[in-house]
């Protein structure tokens, strides 16, 4: 059964789609923790980080690297938390590789993206 990530980067499953390339994907978590919260997923499935391949890998980077200060305007955040939860102990619920771009602002009082307190 693919995750639903899976679903979303094939189209089945519809979302808020920010930016999308061959390899990669973003779109807004459906349940945000902040305005502007993002995801950020290789299309083909990965559980963990250590099962993405280098060159996969190198993609996903690029397109956090390029979507941080985008999302970041978007909302006007004075910052961001940008995290993987890696497994199911460290709180990751979709075990489909995502990274969490997580809009923070000046006195927010702190985030937790389930289970990365900041
Ligand atoms: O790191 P973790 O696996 O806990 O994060 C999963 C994220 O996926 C959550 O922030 C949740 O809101 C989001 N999600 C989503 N759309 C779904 C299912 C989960 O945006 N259909």
């Amino acid at each position: 059964m693919p995750t639903i990530f899976s679903q979303i980067a094939a189209g089945e499953i519809p979302a808020r789609v920010v930016y999308e390339d061959e390899t990669t994907m973003a779109f807004l978590d459906a349940t945000p923790l902040a305005p502007g919260h993002t995801l950020v997923i290789p299309k083909d499935e990965y559980p963990r980080l250590n099962d993405v391949p280098a060159d996969v890998a190198s993609e996903l980077y690029a397109t956090i690297h390029q979507l941080v200060p985008a999302v970041e305007a978007a909302v006007d955040a004075d910052a961001s938390t940008v995290a993987f939860n890696n497994g199911e102990a460290a709180g990751q619920e979709v075990p489909h590789v995502h990274c969490h771009i997580l809009p923070r602002f000046e006195g927010d009082g702190g985030s937790n993206v389930h289970g990365i307190a900041g």
